[in-house]
């Protein structure tokens, strides 16, 4: 089973307008590489003009969020209808930051995913342990509790569209990322959660990635893992020439 690498870049809460455009312009054409898939989620602010100006080209624009319900009484929330409006393609479900300080529970991130498909967005589930909870070992277990939840009610055809990001926490934003191995062997468990979910031809076409702390110098090490399918990447995909170093990496 082959799966399409694919690397994704969090921009999390950086970039105005004329900053994401800026942007786009200069990795163009060049972080378009045959056979990965580049997908930029930026702020809802950016998202407009940048799914206009990513049109005719292979870069996915995608959310860093949702809201479960398609409209309603909800001030300050975006909901999966309008994003699907927009032309987004994917959309971040579950990021650490999110469950960290906006109180996402599993059960909202199931929500969620949901909505996302409703929507025809793909979701990119985020699923990482705490460092406390690694050092007592028990990183599988919460890998394994975020990665049934994010699946739940799922259908195999869904289920293999997924994308997963596994991030363990500590490696975010901190420089200290995870062992290529280490992520390996988290990687290759939660695939083998989600065969348990569902069979092996559902966990073999689901792509997993591994996030943070990746950068341009590391990304084909984690590439090179038979279980690891791309990178969801925060600091270094802020820069173009970083993002297309990360692109071409993961050739
Ligand atoms: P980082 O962030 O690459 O800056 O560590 C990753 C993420 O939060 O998705």
């Amino acid at each position: 089973m082959s799966r399409k690498p694919i690397i994704a870049g969090n921009w999390k809460m950086f970039k105005t307008v004329s900053e994401a455009a800026s942007f786009f312009a200069d990795v163009k054409g060049k972080a378009e590489v045959d056979g990965v898939e580049s997908v930029i989620c930026a702020p809802f602010t950016a998202l407009p003009s940048l799914v206009e100006a990513a049109k005719g080209t292979t870069i996915a624009i995608g959310a860093q969020n949702l809201h479960f319900e398609d409209n309603g009484a909800f001030t300050g929330e975006i909901s999966g209808v309008m994003l699907k409006d927009l032309g987004v393609k994917y959309v971040i479900i579950g990021h650490s930051e999110r469950r960290a300080y906006f109180a996402e529970t599993d059960e909202i991130v199931s929500k969620k995913v949901h909505a996302a498909f409703k929507n025809d967005l793909t979701p990119i589930v985020c699923v990482g342990e705490k460092l406390e909870e690694r050092e007592a070992g028990e990183t599988k277990n919460v890998c394994s509790v975020q990665t049934v939840a994010a699946f739940q009610g799922l259908s195999a055809s869904q289920a293999a569209e997924v994308v997963v990001a596994y991030e363990p926490i500590w490696a975010i934003g901190t420089g200290k990322s995870s062992t290529s191995e280490d992520a390996q062997d988290v990687i290759g468990y939660i695939r083998s959660v989600i065969a348990g979910l569902y069979d092996d031809a559902t966990a073999a076409a689901v792509r997993i990635q591994y996030g943070g702390s990746v950068k341009p110098n590391n990304v084909a090490e984690y590439m090179g893992q038979q279980d690891i399918d791309g990178a969801l990447v925060g600091g270094a995909s802020l820069e173009p020439a970083s993002y297309i170093a990360l692109i071409e990496g993961a050739k």
